[in-house]
């Protein structure tokens, strides 16, 4: 048989439970430090953009200052002739040029140098006048040359400068150098007009060093307030971890409890299965002590302000070793009852009353079952009209007493009675009739043997009985007594000798004049012949005839 725990694992899915904080902690942290970065980063490059459209904006100032203050012409005509102003000592020009050269670095503190390109990107004029005649090759300055301003930002890390507004504090230098293209026509400025560029020499040191120190505020910033959205989340998630963590414990219980149940159910299972036990019982503490007698306070319960009603009576459950009654539904209110409710705060209690229910229910199907099987075979066995047994049952019934009686070489006796002129009493009384006379001659025989004897209807107005352990001079005694019976009753016959429904008899045992019949159907062969030495006698008469014959009282 298989085994119902091997083959069935009906509850292997427990819950699993969740580690919210753990999770948030690390996750949290990983998101603050990356927020922090990028923040941090687009803070910077937006400031350093600011920055540089500033100086290139202050340098375009610039070169339009100087632009204005100078003499046009003259500069259009070095520029363009790719006359190198120092060499060629215009002096006119050169002075125009470093006067207001010198006036502008003079006025604007930051501006260290200016420079002036033609468009071959030869140095025609510098204020410090070291490289004029060098011809630049830097990409910005290309860049200016095509109309758009450009800069680049060098560190004279070996220059060290001084902070003007924070004593002491000292930085290297920092230079924007900015190109920015000369058009011939400065109020309508058009690309084919360049005619040559000025690099402008910005000191940004200072506000770069300014920057950087403000700079580093945002990102401590930054951090401070996502630490605190941190905390303040920690909190959150705290309460929420505890709400989960207690549900945890929940789950971890629930789980065992399963578990518990899971074993027991099996154990109750396979005992029904394998020792077809069907009063099987789950036990569970709590349903054990429902015995216990409590009157319940719900109104509505049956046992409320009972002095002598248990509830669980009414509420029925398996207890104290007997069903108290079932789970009813017209007690319905039981189900808010606080014993009712006590008795199952545990899972095992709760499925143990469920499993117990269904086992008397089915206990209650088995045994209706069995009674309607027990029904079915007496009348598998039984003569419809005379509620006698059948032929069937007759057969089955002689093939165990005559084993019986081989092996214990006991004996036991048939008697066969046979309805006389029974087709002529039909023929007047109708079928009917006969019929009840069958059952008035069934019924007076059943009353005049013993209980261990056993009548059986042989077939149409014949009975056939069977009487353990009586030997032939007791079984005459019978047939005798069984033949006045009928007699006695005096159903009218008018097609009958003696006026009324007699029957004849003829009896056999299985051990008797020292023969000994080694079948159930030779003995019952001889009563037949017995009956018809009776029928041939003039009928109602038993046969053998004890008087003629010398039938002897024989023990065997
Ligand atoms: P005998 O004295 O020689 O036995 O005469 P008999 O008429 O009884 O003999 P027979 O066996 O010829 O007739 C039996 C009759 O029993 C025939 C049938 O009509 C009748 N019979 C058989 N079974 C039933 C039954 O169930 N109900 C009724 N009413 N009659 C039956
Ligand atoms: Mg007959
Ligand atoms: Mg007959």
């Amino acid at each position: 048989m298989a085994n119902y725990s091997e083959s069935n694992n009906y509850i292997d899915k427990t819950m699993k439970y969740f580690n919210l904080r753990r999770y948030f902690s690390i996750f949290s942290l990983v998101v603050i430090i990356l927020l922090t970065i990028i923040l941090s980063g687009v803070v910077y490059w937006n400031q350093k953009k600011v920055l540089i459209e500033y100086s290139i904006s202050s340098a375009m100032m610039f070169a339009q200052q100087i632009n204005v203050s100078i003499n046009k012409k003259f500069i259009e005509f070095h520029l363009s002739s790719d006359n190198n102003l120092q060499i060629n000592k215009d002096a006119l020009l050169l002075l125009q040029l470093d006067t207001v050269a010198e006036s502008f670095l003079k006025e604007y503190g930051d501006i260290k140098k200016i420079k002036i390109f033609n468009r071959e990107r030869k140095i025609i004029y510098s204020s410090d006048v070291y490289d004029i005649g060098f011809i630049n090759a830097s990409k910005h300055l290309k860049m200016a040359l095509t109309g758009k301003p450009a800069t680049e930002l060098t560190r004279y890390d070996e220059e060290i400068t001084e902070d003007t507004t924070d004593t002491g504090n000292k930085f290297s230098l920092d230079i924007l150098e900015v190109y920015v293209p000369i058009y011939k026509n400065l109020n309508n400025p058009v690309q084919e007009e360049i005619i040559g560029a000025f690099e402008i020499y910005k000191d940004v040191s200072l506000v770069y060093h300014l920057t950087k120190k403000e700079f580093y505020k945002v990102p401590l910033l930054l951090f401070f307030s996502m630490g605190l959205l941190y905390l303040f989340l920690q909190i959150v998630i705290k309460k929420a971890s505890n709400l989960i963590n207690k549900q945890n414990e929940k789950i971890e219980l629930y789980n065992l409890e399963l578990t518990e149940a899971q074993q027991r159910i099996k154990k109750a299972i396979n005992d029904v299965i394998e020792n077809r036990n069907f009063h099987v019982r789950l036990q569970a503490d709590n349903l054990l002590k429902c015995w216990e007698v409590k009157n319940c306070k719900h109104v509505g319960c049956p046992s409320y302000k009972s002095e002598n009603l248990r509830c669980w009576q009414v509420s029925g459950t398996f207890c104290g070793n007997k069903v108290q009654g079932y789970f009813a539904n017209k007690y319905g209110d039981c189900r808010k009852c606080e014993v009712y409710q006590n008795a199952f705060k545990d899972r095992i209690s709760m499925i143990g009353e469920s499993f117990n229910n269904m086992m008397v229910l089915l206990e209650n199907e088995r045994e209706e079952l069995q009674k309607l099987n027990d029904k079915l075979n007496v009348l598998i066995d039984t003569d419809p009209l005379t509620e006698t047994g059948n032929r069937r049952s007759f057969q089955k019934r002689m093939e165990s007493i005559h084993l019986l009686s081989l092996r214990y070489n006991h004996p036991y006796s048939i008697i066969i009675c046979d309805v006389d002129y029974f087709k002529s009493y039909n023929d007047t009384y109708g079928h009917q009739k006969g019929d009840y006379a069958l059952v008035s001659i069934a019924n007076i025989m059943k009353t005049s043997v013993r209980r261990t004897d056993e009548i059986f209807r042989w077939g149409g107005e014949e009975f056939i009985i069977i009487l353990p352990e009586q030997n032939l001079l007791a079984s005459l005694k019978v047939a005798e007594n069984l033949r006045a019976a009928v007699e006695s009753l005096g159903i009218p016959h008018l097609g009958s000798s003696s006026r009324i429904l007699t029957i004849s008899v003829g009896v056999a045992c299985n051990i008797a004049d020292n023969v000994k019949y080694i079948s159930w159907e030779n003995v019952v062969k001889q009563a037949d012949d017995e009956l018809y030495n009776a029928k041939a006698a003039g009928r109602n008469c038993v046969y053998p005839d004890v008087n003629m014959k010398n039938i002897s009282d024989e023990k065997t």
